[in-house]
């Protein structure tokens, strides 16, 4: 079983993974996405979570897998129908997150009407650091993002960027989800996703908050 890991020894079992898609303007520019109306949600398994100095493993039946480095949410309350307002109160902690994404297999997926599944829920497909406690974040909503692949900067961007905020994206998610403490939500990727090949060494960091290393095997 996986566990999330607070800075202050406090621990869950991780339980579901929801997943915010096209959250930040430039992100969706990139893809040449519309932009939707509603925000499109998925889940990852807890299978699919590996850890600091864990490697990812591309599966074979893709040749075009994509790092998106996002900030995550650790749930610590449970809820349903969490009103915007008390949102914030269901956070235990902050970290950051890779959301891996086998974009070629899940373009096909896409023009046939599929589910995304196997191109976003597949084994490795979510490294995940330790978290911060949210007491200690003053500002959730104001945090740079960067991830380097071998040392060079591929994405950077800052969290005031998303398109619906924090509370919007927990308020939206637990009128379909009931939260439970455990649960992680990603909340979307800033512009810069590309390509990572075997060999290639991952950084995701949000400076004060959480890093997270991985390699490709
Ligand atoms: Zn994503």
């Amino acid at each position: 079983m996986r566990t999330a890991r607070l800075r202050s020894g406090r621990h869950f079992p991780i339980g579901k993974i929801l997943c915010i898609g096209r959250n930040y303007a430039d992100h969706i520019k990139e893809l040449g996405n519309p932009a939707p109306e509603a925000p499109v949600i998925f889940i990852k398994p807890a299978s699919s979570v590996i850890g600091e100095g864990e490697a990812i493993v591309i599966p074979p039946y893709s040749h075009d897998c994509h790092h998106e480095a996002e900030l995550a949410l650790l749930i610590g309350r449970t809820g349903k129908d969490i009103p915007a307002a008390r949102a914030m109160d269901h956070i235990a902690g902050y970290g950051v997150g890779i959301d891996l994404t086998l974009r070629d297999v899940q373009g096909e997926l896409k023009k046939k009407g599929l589910p995304w599944e196997i191109a976003k829920g597949f084994d490795t497909a979510c490294p995940l650091s330790d978290f911060e406690e949210a007491s200690n974040v003053a500002d959730p909503q104001n945090l740079q993002i960067r991830l380097t692949v071998n040392g060079e900067v591929r994405q950077d961007g800052n969290t005031s960027m998303m398109i619906h905020r924090i509370p919007a994206i927990i308020s939206h998610m637990s009128g379909s989800f009931t939260l439970e403490p455990g649960d992680v939500i990603l909340t979307g990727t800033p512009a810069g996703v590309g390509r990572i090949v075997s060999g290639d060494e991952l950084a995701a960091d949000i400076p004060g908050v959480a890093a997270l290393r991985v390699s490709v095997a």
